[in-house]
């Protein structure tokens, strides 16, 4: 379904001391404040997904997800961690194709497909992510990069299941960097991916579908880039570590 969503990815960063101190800021200013359907989303690293769940509590809009998980259910594959193990734990989302997995782990399409389906297959919701690296954008190929990731990773799903999908959009040169898309380029971007969708599975489906806009996303940009008709909300990095910003970037949605 189709919602609004501030989701903060930590990446490898905090102590689980400074994690806790993080998450309960966060939580006590925006407590009240996460109306309607909105959802924020704290992406937290493999060892601090119970603890930051315990400590967030019962709230039917503020959940802790995963940043990765493996394609398999469960065996000899030291260091991993499946989705039937996050399953187990009651974790609802796991970001799946981060930049950061394809760039420095190998993660291509079809392992993302993979992926998916071992999400999937528990009942939990992908936030998958896409996006061009900067020579792309600059040779002018990025819508058609952006689709042929969504393409590879999602287009072999039925209707109902990619409606479980949350896609981000995260250029690649926009991310860590400073330098956020224009609210028009993540419009335009955003606008691509949908009719692309609407082109395979038709347009109510399209429109039932979250894409969150990442890049960095801060206090100051978040209002005019929640603003644009195709764009769900945000999936922040550097800007989701400080409890302030955080917060400002949770009530623009
Ligand atoms: C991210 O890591 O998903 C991200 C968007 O990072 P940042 O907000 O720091 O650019």
């Amino acid at each position: 379904m189709r919602q609004q969503i501030v989701a903060g990815n930590w990446k490898m960063n905090k102590t689980l001391q400074e994690a806790n101190t993080l998450a309960s800021e966060v939580m006590a200013m925006v407590a009240d404040e996460v109306k309607g359907d909105a959802k924020v989303i704290f992406c937290v690293p493999f060892p601090y997904l119970v603890p930051i769940k315990n400590q967030l509590g019962k709230n039917s809009r503020i959940f802790v997800a995963a940043q990765n998980c493996s394609e398999h259910e469960s065996g000899a594959y030291t260091g991993e961690v499946s989705a039937v193990m996050l399953k187990s734990m009651d974790i609802p989302y796991v970001i799946l194709g981060h930049s950061e997995r394809r760039q420095y782990f190998g993660e291509n399409g079809s392992l993302l497909a993979k992926k998916v389906d071992a999400v999937l297959k528990q009942s939990l919701s992908p936030i998958f992510c896409c996006g061009e690296p900067l020579e792309i954008r600059e040779k002018g190929t990025h819508e058609q990069l952006v689709k042929q990731q969504v393409e590879e990773s999602l287009f072999h799903l039925s209707a109902e299941s990619l409606q479980k999908v949350v896609i981000a959009y995260e250029p690649v040169w926009a991310i860590g960097t400073g330098k956020t898309a224009t609210a028009q380029q993540a419009q335009d971007m955003h606008e691509v991916i949908r009719k692309h969708i609407a082109g395979k599975y038709g347009q109510p489906v399209a429109d039932n579908i979250s894409i969150l806009y990442g890049g960095s996303v801060n206090a100051a940009n978040a209002k005019e880039l929640f603003a644009n008709a195709d764009v769900d909300g945000g999936l922040v990095g550097g800007a989701s570590l400080k409890s302030r910003e955080f917060t400002e970037i949770i009530k623009a949605i």
